[in-house]
């Protein structure tokens, strides 16, 4: 971990630009918004817009955030191929929860008039429980409600049966965040079957499940079991992330007739994108093995 933020800090920002640009679309919503369209014009590729920036410590910061998700919702009531995703740290949690809820709220409200989905993602542990309720207390007024489920905490299971009875719209996927061994699955592996047990299980409870993730062969099996538990193809999807390589796979999934939505981050300001892309190196491996390859590849 040490390694990987020393590596992270110590690549100059504008070389984190450059190697990251393919998981960013931009440093604007319009540029955000023409990806958008890009993904669907051109590959039917629906999309889930984000705009980069977590953690915010002051009111000022985070309204401006969430005008940015208001005004990008604007734009997404001529694009029904789009939806949004938020973080609560976005949205004020650690300003003051209270406020982060208000946030959440006023956004959902406008989301469910406007037809368009908004998924709550899931961040670090802390989280965990107040997204949670956050999400329970919300998703009966405002049904377009998602948020995320992490396969990687041993919690999930039990974290499931909390939702009984909501009709939830869930992305499930290993989780980003670097987890205890007293809370978590350590090895890729185990996460990803317990992704496969837990898909079941959403499946089973009557939600909508979102499988995020780019391991092609968690793909085939998640599939393989959407198909033998004959999910209508208007109750699940497969998500993921802008940038990451998967054109082939998404084709066929899209051809087979399934939702394909790609999470799609943008700035307001690079600075932003910058410090976004530093904090996935740090918690991410596959992001700095890419940066750094990209590095070598260059010099
Ligand atoms: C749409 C979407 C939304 C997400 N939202 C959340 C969230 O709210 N909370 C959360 O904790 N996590 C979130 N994640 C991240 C997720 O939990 C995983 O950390 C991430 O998807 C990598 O896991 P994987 O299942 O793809 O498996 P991995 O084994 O990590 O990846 C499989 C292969 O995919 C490629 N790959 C994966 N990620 C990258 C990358 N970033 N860059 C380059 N190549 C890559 C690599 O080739 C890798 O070998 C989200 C993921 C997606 C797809």
């Amino acid at each position: 971990m040490s390694f990987r933020k020393a590596v992270a800090n110590a690549i100059p920002g504008r070389l984190v630009r450059v190697f990251a640009a393919p998981y960013v679309a931009g440093d604007s919503l319009e540029k955000g918004l023409a990806a958008t369209d890009k993904l669907y014009q051109e590959r039917r590729l629906m999309s889930t817009l984000d705009v980069l920036g977590e953690a915010e410590k002051t009111k000022d910061k985070v309204t401006k955030a969430v005008e940015v998700y208001h005004r990008a919702l604007e734009a997404l009531k001529e694009r029904p191929y789009s939806t949004l995703s938020i973080k609560p740290g976005h949205f004020g949690y650690y300003v003051d929860p209270d406020f982060c809820y208000a946030n959440i709220e006023g956004l959902a409200k406008a989301c469910q008039s406007a037809g368009r989905g908004l998924t709550i993602d899931m961040e670090d542990t802390d989280l965990t429980d107040w997204t949670l309720a956050t999400y329970k207390s919300l998703k009966p007024k405002y049904p377009v409600l998602g948020t995320v489920l992490q396969s990687r905490l041993y919690r999930t299971e039990k974290d499931i049966d909390m939702l009984d009875g909501l009709s939830a719209h869930i992305r499930l996927c290993i989780g980003i965040y670097n987890v205890p061994r007293s809370l978590a699955y350590t090895r890729k592996r185990d996460m990803k079957e317990n992704l496969l047990k837990l898909l079941r299980k959403l499946v089973e409870r009557g939600h909508y499940v979102c499988v995020g993730t780019h391991d092609t062969d968690y793909i085939a099996k998640a599939r393989a079991i959407l198909e033998e538990m004959k999910v209508p193809k208007d109750r699940c999807e497969f998500q993921m992330l802008l940038g990451v390589p998967r054109d082939a796979v998404q084709k066929q999934l899209v051809d087979a007739g399934y939702t394909m939505r790609l999470y799609v981050p943008f700035a307001e300001d690079w600075d932003d994108a910058i410090a976004y892309l530093r904090r996935r190196m740090v918690e991410g491996p596959s992001i700095t093995a890419l940066v750094l390859k990209n590095l070598l590849k260059r010099h």
